[in-house]
């Protein structure tokens, strides 16, 4: 006899990507873990509050392989043992400490030393769900109101800028070898290989452990173009 669940149970099996796993924690932030065939691809987007990159990776990786991580809560700062940090900022201690300073003013030191403990603790199991296996990349997706390219020529090794009327729509590598893929592109995009200043963020990250990460930012709303960018570079990006 088959029943409701009996046939979900059996439909998931053959489709996982319709049926995404649970929730997983990642150095205490809750994120949706959707995975799809067996590429080492990984993919994620981490601040709540940049919708339009959710929907495009969500929809993406309806019919693509590999491993995505979409955070959960729809803030762009999360809380990290009651205090608040930007979770693009908790790969390092040095770069976690300066954003809780940051957004909680006046935070007790013992309070502070005991999230950036929490966070130095869990961080090698976050970073073994989020760092690809040797030769694959790290796809970051991001959407900005404010923030374009020009914020970032100055700190890049290396430039493309074939879009200079639309400077929020950029990509941000750490490998040359894939910024001279991405530079045929029509798209903008700069290159930034050195793990110094160690902010806390993913890409310092990839710089410093050698893996290959590329980040794509644009226009919070601008689900077309940016759909359209990532197929362009998932396209042609080995
Ligand atoms: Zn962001």
């Amino acid at each position: 006899m088959n029943n409701g669940i009996d046939r979900r149970v059996f439909v998931a099996g053959w489709f996982p990507a319709l049926f995404p796993k649970p929730e997983v924690e990642l150095s205490g932030v809750a994120f949706r873990r959707k995975s799809f065939g067996h590429s080492p691809r990984r993919f994620i987007v981490i601040h709540g509050d940049e919708g339009t990159a959710r929907d495009v990776l969500d929809t993406y990786m309806f019919d693509h392989e590999g491993v995505a991580y979409l955070v959960s809560g729809s803030e762009r700062n999360v809380d990290v043992q009651g205090l608040k940090i930007d979770p693009n900022r908790m790969f390092s201690r040095v770069g976690a400490e300066k954003s809780i300073r940051g957004l909680n003013p006046g935070v007790a030191e013992d309070r502070l030393r005991a999230a950036l403990d929490f966070l130095d603790k869990e961080r090698g199991k976050a970073l073994r769900q989020l760092v690809p296996p040797k030769g694959s990349r790290l796809f970051a997706l991001h959407n900005n109101r404010e923030y374009s390219v020009q914020d970032e020529i100055a700190a890049s090794d290396a430039t493309s800028i074939q879009e200079p009327d639309r400077p929020r729509s950029f990509f941000l590598c750490t490998s040359p070898a894939d910024f001279e893929v991405l530079k045929k592109s029509p798209f903008n995009v700069v290159l930034q290989s050195k793990a110094e200043p160690d902010d806390g963020s993913l890409s310092r990250l990839a710089a410093r452990m050698g893996f290959r990460y590329i980040n794509l930012e644009c226009a919070i709303g601008d689900y077309e173009g940016q759909m359209a960018r990532v197929r362009w570079m998932e396209d042609r990006l080995g």
